[in-house]
């Protein structure tokens, strides 16, 4: 049976040559072969078994706020976690919620119920799968600080409940980096606290980011992470490269550390544009910048 047939029995929504700059922050990448928004566990369980036994390349989408997908796509299978998988339940200070949930919204309902504890995520334009993966973090917080445990899928193991020492969070790291694995849900511990308190902090977050970032323009956030001893975007910045650019992709002259789409940048200038950054600046200081931003699909 064809590939879109067998897909089409886990989701009504399988969609073939899917640009995928409809589906990232960058808005850049060319077409995935397929594209699925999966509903529920068990069509979420039943695809990715099946995608594993016939060794069909797959990628777990998020919000694509940290990812730069090739102009020539992606030769494989989108999944994308919707509807059930994106529900979130409170028990007192305990929220229940699936992976494909907007971090955003998580923030906000908590905050709405006087939980404090994710008011640094207010403002991550990512999905809760995508923060534990990335182990998001902003302005002193990170997920670490907050997941008691994580729900997740396996495909040699099965499913499995792992706690948030198990997950091996670091600076932009769990142990999704090093084994292959899908997050389903996540069960967070939060705490009751004054909802103004919450709230103010929450806005104030918020203005810092829009004075400082350069949410005006598509990017995907920090571009490279934050070496040790530095900063990623003082090291562009002193190595002269703000407003540096390669056609529409861009060196942030707001702040170096995000390079951002000023319109028409296509994927192959915004790497072109990462590779020069990580020469100059290793030139101008020997720091070696590593990419925050994943790369899917082929650059070289
Ligand atoms: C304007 C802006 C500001 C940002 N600010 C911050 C910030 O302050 N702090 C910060 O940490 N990041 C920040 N980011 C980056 C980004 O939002 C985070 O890294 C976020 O956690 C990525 O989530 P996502 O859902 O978009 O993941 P994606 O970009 O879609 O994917 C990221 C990785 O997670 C994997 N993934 C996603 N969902 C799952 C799942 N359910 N199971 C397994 N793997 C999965 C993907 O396969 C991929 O490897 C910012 C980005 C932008 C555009």
């Amino acid at each position: 049976m064809e590939i879109y047939e067998q897909l089409k029995k886990y989701s009504d929504d399988v969609r073939r040559d899917e640009p995928m700059r409809k589906h990232t922050t960058f808005r850049v990448g060319g077409p995935a072969d397929f594209f699925v928004s999966v509903k529920n566990k068990d069509a979420l369980v039943e695809v990715l078994s099946f995608l594993h036994e016939n060794k069909v390349p797959y990628f777990l989408l998020g919000n694509g706020s940290n990812l730069l997908v090739s102009d020539a796509g992606y030769r494989g299978v989108i999944l994308q976690l919707t509807d059930e998988l994106a529900q979130i339940a409170f028990d007192g200070e305990t929220v229940r919620a699936g992976a494909g949930l907007q971090l955003m919204r998580l923030a906000a309902q908590a905050a709405e119920r006087s939980l404090s504890g994710l008011e640094f995520a207010s403002g991550i334009p990512g999905t809760l799968g995508g923060a534990i993966v990335m182990n998001a973090g902003a302005y002193g917080g990170e997920m670490v600080q907050v997941v008691e445990s994580v729900d997740l899928f396996f495909p040699e193991e099965g499913i499995q409940t792992l706690t948030g020492e198990e997950m091996q969070f670091g600076y932009r790291h769990s142990i999704l980096k090093e084994k292959e694995g899908v997050v389903l849900s996540v069960v967070l511990r939060l705490h009751f606290g004054e909802k103004e308190t919450i709230i103010d902090k929450i806005a104030d977050l918020k203005e810092q980011r829009r004075t400082k970032q350069p949410l005006e323009y598509a990017s995907a956030g920090s571009t490279f992470k934050r070496p040790e001893g530095a900063f990623a975007g003082k090291l562009i910045s002193d190595a002269g490269l703000k407003g540096y650019a390669i056609g529409d992709a861009c060196v942030s002259e707001k702040h170096a550390g995000f390079l951002v789409n000023k319109g028409n940048a296509t994927a192959a200038e915004i790497y072109r544009l990462i590779r020069e950054v990580q020469q100059k600046v290793q030139q101008a200081s020997g720091y070696r910048l590593e990419t925050e931003v994943i790369l899917l699909g082929d650059f070289e």
